[in-house]
């Protein structure tokens, strides 16, 4: 029986892992952590709207065939000529490998952004995020320095739009709830480009951009960061903002595995594969989600879950195919539209081709999560998870 191995246990690779289930094929999970996270949530996590925990599921819960091996450990290297996945307790003989361990931060080499900001990219860093507001905002009581009242959120993608979302409606009720007056909170997104969420038409833009400016946020586009020192943010205009809490979202490139194993990547790291999502190196190595070059119409296609759970699902029904010497399918992705929370009520976006905003877009923003669960668990998950996921906002 071949030997079917997929690495990392995110939007790609559950659904890869999906697959294989499904069809009742043997294989083996390995991840890093015993845990699938929610990361298109984890703004959530960080903003501080349910606890931490709440965003994850143990893979046991999502894997549950007697046909699936699930193994906790991190995958240093994959050794192409040995068909080996090298993890650090030991190595994994595979015939087929779908390789989905998604990304890591981009700096674009501004000095000290790496060093003294935070980012919202896992369980882990979304709680150190919340603990570090949270400890900030207690500490002003104490000394009312006006830096721990001013929170700095570089990049205005989908990452940092949702999470200045969060903080416009946590960070009033946390002061309130600590008897500080809210007037002094200072929430600034510093966005390079001239526009926030390049993924959404101007109309969208500009009302995402009204809806966060009249809940506090101070919005600056064509605003670029020249240099982070501890507490404090350089621009290129010579204005200096000090603040304690510096959280960096601008921008994403592939986890390191893939260039540090020799396979052939793009200037992001993300590894070339072919229509059928086989590495350009090696067509028993199957790469997706966000550390897969995946060219269309002349670009990559950019870093979406939307994007790798269906690149999980055709690798795992390639390696299949290929298995069974039946003939490969092309990847298509099917792109639903974007939807960006702005706090827990409204949103703006599309779905399909129509444009939506307010109550309506935060509606059909939730309902992604149930959608995502079914696909994850069936009704036993959206029950399970989606029963606390989507309730009010908690603030604790
Ligand atoms: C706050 C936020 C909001 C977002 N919102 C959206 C959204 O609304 N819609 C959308 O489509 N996308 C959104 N995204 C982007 C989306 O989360 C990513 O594109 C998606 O997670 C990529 O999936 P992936 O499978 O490539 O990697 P990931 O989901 O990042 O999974 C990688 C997995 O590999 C594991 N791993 C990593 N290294 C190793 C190793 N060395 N050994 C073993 N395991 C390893 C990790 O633990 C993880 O389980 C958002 C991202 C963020 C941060």
């Amino acid at each position: 029986m071949a030997n079917l191995v997929v690495v990392g246990a995110g939007y790609g690779g559950v659904m890869a892992g999906k697959r294989f289930e499904r069809s009742l094929v043997p294989f083996t999970i390995i991840n890093k952590h015993s845990y699938h996270q929610f990361i298109t949530w984890l703004h959530e996590a960080a903003g501080g709207r349910r606890p931490v925990d709440e965003y994850k599921v143990e893979l046991t819960d999502v894997f549950r065939k007697h046909t699936t091996t699930i193994v906790n450990d991190e995958v240093k290297s994959i050794d192409l000529k040995n068909k080996h996945v090298v993890g650090r307790n030991r190595p994994y003989p595979y015939d087929f490998v779908i390789i989905g361990v998604g990304s890591a931060p981009e700096f674009f080499g501004i000095p000290g952004l790496e060093k003294y900001s935070l980012q919202v990219r896992s369980l882990e860093t979304a709680r150190h995020i919340r603990t570090r507001i949270d400890e900030q905002v207690r500490a002003y009581r104490n000394d009312h320095d006006a830096r721990r009242l001013r929170f700095v959120i570089g990049g205005a993608g989908l990452t940092g739009i949702e999470f200045v979302g969060e903080l416009v409606e946590w960070l009033p009720k946390l002061c309130s709830s600590l008897n500080i007056d809210p007037s002094g909170l200072e929430i600034i997104n510093i966005e390079a480009a001239p526009t926030i969420l390049p993924a959404l038409s101007t109309s969208l833009q500009e009302e995402a951009l009204r809806v966060l400016k009249e809940s506090g946020a101070r919005m600056m586009t064509n605003t670029k960061i020249v240099k982070v020192e501890e507490n404090a943010v350089h621009l290129e205009s010579g204005e200096v903002i000090e603040a304690m809490t510096i959280v960096w979202t601008g921008g994403v490139r592939a986890h390191p595995l893939l260039a540090e194993s020799g396979f052939t990547c793009d200037r992001r790291g993300r590894a070339q594969v072919n229509e059928y999502l086989q590495s350009a190196d090696d067509d028993h190595v199957f790469i997706v989600g966000d550390c897969a070059a995946f060219v269309q119409a002349g670009r990559p296609l950019p870093p979406t879950a939307q994007v790798a759970t269906q690149m999980g699902d055709l690798a795992a029904r390639n390696v299949m195919a290929q298995l069974n010497n039946q003939p490969l399918v092309s990847f298509s992705p099917k792109l639903r539209g974007t939807l960006a929370s702005l706090g827990h009520r409204v949103g703006v976006g599309t779905i399909g081709n129509m444009q939506t905003r307010g109550t309506v877009a935060g509606f059909a923003k939730e309902m992604t999560k149930v959608k995502y669960l079914y696909e994850l668990g069936g009704m036993r998950m959206v029950s399970r998870e989606g029963a606390h996921l989507s309730r009010e906002p908690l603030y604790q």
